[in-house]
């Protein structure tokens, strides 16, 4: 009990009162259930990887969208993770293929271009560049206006329309909390960089 206690609270927003909630409950759930949840737990670590061309979540070589003929593989949107990609897919009004970072640049933190699949970003568009559109929608924060600012530089030389979602967005907010509508209505007002 006070292992699983100990697991639980490593993970994001559940402190040791809540971990101790959730231990209790599932020690009160039938076996099967519990079994049942620690099978999920191990598929998803075993079975997850990362989609060889977009790098977002997928459990084959390429993911369902970059697999998908119905979306506009030359509209490219860039995230900075694979949550982000599900809050947009979750908004329902984009069909273009998109670009997982991995994160967003930090100078303090350490972290930069190399850091993020931002070669793999480059490698991508390919010169003559192959794509229509990048929609950058790096989080509202420092780190990522300032991602999306080094994007819109990296590609301004090969002639690539790139555009940013538009404000709406709370500021210093994560994409992942935005709701459907706002992320909608970010998305059609978005705006050339
Ligand atoms: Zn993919």
């Amino acid at each position: 009990m006070t292992r699983l206690v100990k697991e639980l609270s490593r993970l994001p927003g559940i402190g040791e009162k809540t971990a101790s909630r959730l231990a209790f409950n599932l020690l009160n759930r039938p076996r099967d259930e519990v079994i049942a949840l620690a099978e999920a737990l191990l598929e998803m670590k075993e079975r997850v990887g990362l989609c060889s061309e977009c790098f977002g979540l997928s459990d084959r070589p390429r993911c369902q969208i970059c697999e998908s003929e119905a979306r506009e593989h030359d509209m490219v949107c860039v995230v900075e993770g694979p949550a982000d990609l599900m809050a947009i897919e979750r908004a329902r009004s984009f069909n273009g293929v998109f670009h997982v970072l991995h994160g967003a640049l930090a100078p303090l933190d350490g972290i930069g271009p190399d850091d993020l699949k931002m070669k793999e970003l480059l490698a991508r568009i390919g010169e003559p560049p192959r794509i229509r559109e990048l929609i950058i929608a790096t989080n509202a924060t420092v780190e990522g206006e300032a991602t999306a600012l080094y994007i819109a530089r990296m590609l301004k030389p090969l002639g690539v329309k790139t555009t940013r979602l538009a404000r709406g967005l709370p500021a210093g907010g994560d994409l992942e909390y935005s709701d459907a509508a706002t992320l909608a209505y970010a998305l059609t007002g978005r705006r050339e960089l």
